[in-house]
């Protein structure tokens, strides 16, 4: 085993370990955490070149997709936003155990943040949080005017798309494309969804917290 390996299997370890006292995944047979959660968050990598970016990870959960790519890529500068104690326990945790250099954790809502910590990342990232019309007011923030906001989705998402015209464009940010991509050799399909930063993201957003899921802009 390399040092990437080593990795990939003690974040396994510790994740399955945790899982036990805390509900951080559903997902619980080793090589469905390598599919679903490892490679999958890997995916990006298919065609996004990741070297020293800074990269926000929003709604980390319990690492995913941030913990992977920082593993895969050493060099980036990763932060991870969670807002649930215990997650934000165990990513701790993780970055100690991992002995990551360049990793944050903080605690706290991306709607907070987002004022905190604008426009101040090349890449944003996110799965599994919200839809996109909602996620884009989360995300969007955090990006430089020039980066990018990739968030996984399932296969079908068109018209998720379509309905978060408004949102990604109230917050800067500027459609570029989907890209599809298959998950395993069962035919599982997911999507990227890459949105441009193009302007910065006017001052009164984000809206305080629940307000993007609340009243989503559209
Ligand atoms: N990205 C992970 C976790 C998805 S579950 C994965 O794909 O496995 C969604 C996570 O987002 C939860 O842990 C929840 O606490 C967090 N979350 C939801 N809304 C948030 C917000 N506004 N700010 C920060 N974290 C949020």
């Amino acid at each position: 085993m390399d040092g990437r390996d080593k990795k990939f299997d003690l974040l396994l370890k510790t994740l399955l370990a945790w899982n036990k006292k805390f509900n951080l995944t559903a997902i619980t047979r080793p090589e469905d955490i390598w599919l679903k959660h490892f490679d999958d968050s890997l995916a990006l990598l298919n065609f996004y070149q990741l070297t020293n970016q800074k990269v926000i990870d929003i709604g980390s959960g319990a690492g995913f997709p941030g913990l992977p790519l920082k593993i895969a890529c050493p060099d980036i500068k990763l932060t991870l936003v969670e807002a649930t104690a215990k997650k934000v326990e165990f990513l701790n945790h993780v970055a100690a155990l991992l002995a990551f250099n360049d990793v944050r954790v903080i605690h706290g809502r991306a709607e907070d943040l987002g004022h905190e910590l604008r426009e101040s990342f090349d890449l944003a990232v996110s799965r599994a949080v919200a839809e996109l019309k909602i996620l884009s007011e989360l995300c969007l923030p955090f990006v430089k005017v020039g980066g990018q906001f990739v968030a996984y989705k399932e296969a079908k998402v068109e018209d998720e798309v379509m309905a978060a015209q408004t949102a990604i464009e109230t917050m800067g940010g500027k459609f570029r494309e989907i890209r599809k991509y298959n998950l395993g050799k069962n035919g599982l399909v997911r999507s990227f969804v890459v949105i441009d930063k193009i302007a910065p993201t006017p001052e009164k957003y984000p809206r305080r917290p629940g307000m993007p899921k609340k009243k989503p802009l559209q």
